[in-house]
């Protein structure tokens, strides 16, 4: 198991589902885990599973990710009160799921403010202090939306394309200014049964078990640099 301890883990949208395991995930490996999420009730409620199953120190704020002011205030907080993040997991996520044509002007730019701006920004306010340490860890959870087109959710798609492109290009900059100590790791996993897409009609295939992305994190070296897109079948 990697050995996490040292480390400060910001988890986006942590008041549910994947971003909930994780948060317990990484407070039993003894990390101090800072959990952002917009739902108060849902924070709540992953702070004290946190806490019941971690030994390490657990902070919660109220941050809507589809703000940039409210992603710099938080993340300035975070500094002065817990200190720099050395592990930045981009988790927050929301799908709307309509068909295109449906679809009104505004959706594609809400989605994109919550998976992909949210990422540029936390990684503006949290990769300098990684770089001048030459210590840090990238996470984005895109999705394998990522990098194929689905029906029905093509909003949700484009973001993760561009998610996924933000962090690829990023690891490659960090490659070329011999950043070694900072790695970067894309997840695109399929349908997990956190009810995410309850309500959405695109053609999936039997959900998978929440624990599968959990076991790519307790060995967290086998996913721990992207070695390039995943190739389309
Ligand atoms: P979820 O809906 O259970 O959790 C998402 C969390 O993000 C919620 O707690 C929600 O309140 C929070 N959130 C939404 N908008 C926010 C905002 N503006 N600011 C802060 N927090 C916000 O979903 P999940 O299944 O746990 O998904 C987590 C990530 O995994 C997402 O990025 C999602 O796209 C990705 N993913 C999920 C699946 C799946 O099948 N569930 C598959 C591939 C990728």
């Amino acid at each position: 198991k990697k050995n996490v301890s040292g480390e400060i883990v910001l988890i986006t949208g942590a008041g549910s589902g994947i971003g909930r395991l994780l948060a317990i995930k990484f407070a039993s490996l003894g990390a101090t885990v800072v959990l952002w999420d917009i739902n108060q009730e849902g924070l709540n409620c992953t702070v004290r599973l946190a806490r019941e199953n971690g030994a390490g120190r657990v902070h919660s704020y109220i941050c809507d990710c589809s703000k940039t002011q409210d992603v710099y205030r938080v993340a300035d907080q975070v500094k002065k009160e817990v200190g720099d993040v050395s592990i930045l997991i981009n988790n927050a996520g929301i799908v709307i799921g309509k068909r295109f044509l449906d679809s009104p002007d505004s959706l594609l730019e809400k989605t994109i403010q919550v998976n992909t701006m949210a990422h540029f920004w936390t990684y503006k306010a949290f990769l300098p202090a990684m770089v001048a340490a030459n210590h840090g860890h990238l996470v984005c959870i895109a999705s394998c939306a990522g990098f194929l087109g689905i029906s029905h959710i093509s909003d949700y798609c484009a973001s993760k394309f561009a998610a996924l492109g933000f962090a690829e290009s990023i690891d490659m900059e960090m490659r070329a200014l011999r950043k070694t100590g900072i790695k970067t790791t894309i997840v695109c996993p399929y349908v997990i049964n956190t009810g995410m897409f309850d309500g959405v009609k695109a053609n999936f295939l039997p959900v998978k078990a929440a624990v599968l992305l959990l076991d790519y994190f307790g060995g967290m070296e086998i996913m721990s640099t992207f070695k390039g897109r995943p190739k389309k079948e």
